[in-house]
């Protein structure tokens, strides 16, 4: 856990009974995505139906999590005290390979990414409960 990181805590969604495997997912180091055993896509985020088909079947799946930048921004105002000391600092959606587009941020970045660039999970301990799920460059 980095202490950089430990005012995020309050922004974070709560967890409840849909999302909790993926928040408990995380917390294990995982990236897990809702499955629908009707039509066969994973889902994010977690709902009691599917989004393609509407079925109720859902389970619960561990994914690589990797995939490619679909679009990204870089910030340069600091529109949260938590967010002050990273600036300016990289957001992306991430395409899964997986299925679902990710929001997240991007660490680890050596020079500028670009759409299309490969990028791997970052799974970032918040504070002793939560992790949160972040991108870096592949490789
Ligand atoms: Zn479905």
């Amino acid at each position: 856990m980095s202490e950089e990181f430990s005012e995020f805590g309050e922004l974070l969604p709560e967890i409840n009974a849909i999302n909790s495997p993926y928040w408990d997912g995380l917390g294990e180091g995982e990236v897990r995505l809702q499955h629908c055993k009707g039509c066969g896509v994973n889902q994010y985020p977690a709902e009691s139906f599917c989004y393609e088909c509407g079925s109720t079947d859902l389970e619960w799946r561990k994914v690589d999590g990797g995939g490619e930048v679909y679009s990204f921004i870089v910030v340069h105002q600091p529109y949260h005290a938590a967010f002050k000391s990273f600036l300016p600092y990289t957001v992306a959606i991430v395409q899964m390979d997986d299925g679902p587009r990710m929001l997240a941020a991007m660490l680890n970045l050596d020079a500028p990414i670009n759409i299309g660039d490969r990028v791997q999970p970052h799974i970032q301990a918040i504070n002793n409960e939560r992790s949160v799920l972040m991108y870096e460059p592949t490789g």
